[in-house]
């Protein structure tokens, strides 16, 4: 492969492609976003927000926290928890139920609830997001009377590399 890939939305990013670009691109959305809502990014929030852009694995709250602690002083568990429920708030990050832990959003500013490809050999998540999907879970809900709280979809399996890897 002699073209860099880029992660895009709904795709599995490829092993060697320029994750520097994901983040750059996410902070500017992030920026952006923010600018528009007359939020503050302020700098515990966009490191917190780098922190989880990491990679396309989600990150655990742990590990998080651990890190934060390694590189600032004062960065306590409830002020890197209220970081998370902003960035969670204004829809730049999801939360990754069955791992305890958060993934960046690809498409911020848009209302989605999140629906996740999770690869259970190297952690790497990709956002699907089918309003079909979201469709069809209102639908049944409703016929059924029931009242949805919260819609996140995580799905496990193994990622094309992955895949490749064990054959
Ligand atoms: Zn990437
Ligand atoms: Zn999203
Ligand atoms: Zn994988």
């Amino acid at each position: 492969m002699n073209k860099t890939m880029t992660a895009t939305k709904g795709a599995f990013p490829g092993v060697r492609h320029d994750h520097g670009d994901c983040v750059a691109g996410a902070l500017r959305a992030a920026e952006e976003l923010c600018a528009q809502r007359g939020a503050r990014l302020t700098k515990l929030r966009r490191r917190v927000f780098e922190l989880v852009w990491s990679s396309h694995a989600p990150v655990g709250a742990y590990d998080l926290l651990r890190r934060l602690a390694r590189e600032r002083d004062g960065a306590a568990p409830p002020t890197v928890y209220r970081a998370l429920d902003f960035l969670r708030g204004h829809g730049l990050i999801h939360r990754i139920e069955s791992l305890n832990a958060f993934v960046g959003c690809c498409a911020p500013g848009l209302a989605h609830a999140g629906q996740f490809l999770i690869c259970s050999a190297c952690g790497t998540a990709a956002e699907i997001d089918d309003p079909r999907l979201d469709a069809a879970i209102e639908k049944r809900a409703k016929a059924l009377g029931f009242a949805i709280q919260r819609k996140t979809i995580e799905v496990e399996g193994l990622c094309p590399p992955c895949q490749a890897r064990r054959s």
